[in-house]
């Protein structure tokens, strides 16, 4: 079944420096593959609009205005890049979709590979950079540090695949059935068992505009992976206490030796190191099932992961 339809979903954040680049890539793109009769005409490209407050959605409105090829949800406010993406993956009506960066940071033209891979029979084609763009020693060094920490705790995810990936309407509706609100989509998406496979691509530098992620917010989506994925947190928290349990055994043991043997001088620095190893470790285990407790209280609430402001060309 050849010809179906494609739509492009693009979060996008602040981003009036690349947006117009971006846009005239991407449709160039869209257009190549409906002449070559690999995409329906109908084939469009959504621009999600994460809550920008620089001139993203003037721009955005322009292009709609003469591209009914390209639709925009706007968002109430800025819900992060996962939720932008779900709220695409939600609305949108398509036999496939492909999610990219609003950069264009990964390759857009291996587009046209990731659909081929659709028509062979594929439901989840991941777009995986061979090459890591030039970036700060912080941000390379916390990525490798990523995939270890994932690998150690057991949490499957592609290793340089972030969310450039192609995702048939089959995978799209199986997605819809998690309704969990803290939301790490590679995890996810991975957990599907699905029939996937992986293309190739050099990660570019960024050709504008700055990135939105900075260390700490993407040591909190490596927390949101690891909470969401992993209970071994919870577990090491036992260990930790059962290790500790032997320690104070062999603390009491010399205790009551140096009891009896009257050399019990009073031991203040033993009395505050221990007090003081047996209490961060007390205080470490309440903020590890805190961080759990709050992932309870964020799922009871059940607040909306994201709100619609406005659609335009739909
Ligand atoms: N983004 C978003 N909402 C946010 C942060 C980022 O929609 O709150 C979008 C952003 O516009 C871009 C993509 O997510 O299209 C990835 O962000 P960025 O390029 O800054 O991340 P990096 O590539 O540096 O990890
Ligand atoms: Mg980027």
């Amino acid at each position: 079944m050849k010809n179906s339809k494609l739509v492009i979903i693009v979060p996008c954040y602040n981003e009036e420096e690349i947006l117009e680049y971006s846009i005239l890539q991407l449709t160039m793109l869209l257009d190549i593959m409906i002449n070559n009769n690999l995409i329906s005409t109908n084939s469009k490209i959504c621009f999600i609009n994460d809550g920008s407050t620089d001139n993203t959605s003037n721009i955005l409105e322009k292009h709609c205005k003469i591209n009914k090829k390209i639709m925009v949800i706007n968002l109430t406010n800025n819900f992060g890049q996962q939720n932008a993406i779900l709220a695409g993956l939600n609305i949108i009506d398509s036999d496939m979709v492909i999610t990219i960066d609003a950069d264009l940071q990964d390759d857009h033209t291996v587009m046209i590979d990731m659909v081929k891979k659709y028509y062979e029979g594929y439901d989840i084609v991941y777009g995986v950079r061979q090459k890591r763009e030039p970036s700060s020693f912080l941000k390379t060094g916390s990525a490798i540090l990523f995939y270890k920490l994932m690998n150690l705790l057991g949490i499957q995810i592609r290793k340089n695949h972030s969310e450039f990936r192609l995702l048939s309407c089959r995978a799209i509706e199986k997605l819809k059935e998690f309704k969990e609100k803290t939301i790490f989509l590679r995890g996810i998406i991975q957990s599907l068992g699905l029939k996937s496979c992986d293309v190739y691509y050099d990660g570019l530098e960024r050709l504008a505009g700055k990135t939105k992620y900075s260390v700490f917010t993407l040591f909190g989506l490596a927390w949101t992976a690891i909470t969401s994925f992993s209970i071994m947190p919870l577990r090491l928290i036992t260990s930790i206490g059962l290790l500790s349990g032997i320690i104070s055994f062999f603390i009491i043991i010399y205790g009551i030796i140096s009891y009896i043997k009257h050399y019990a001088v009073p031991g203040w620095t033993s009395i505050i190191m221990t007090i003081v190893f047996f209490s961060s470790i007390i205080i470490m285990s309440l903020g590890i099932i805190g961080e759990y407790l709050s992932k309870v209280l964020i799922e009871v609430k059940d607040r909306p992961l994201y709100q619609i402001d406005s659609m335009i060309n739909f």
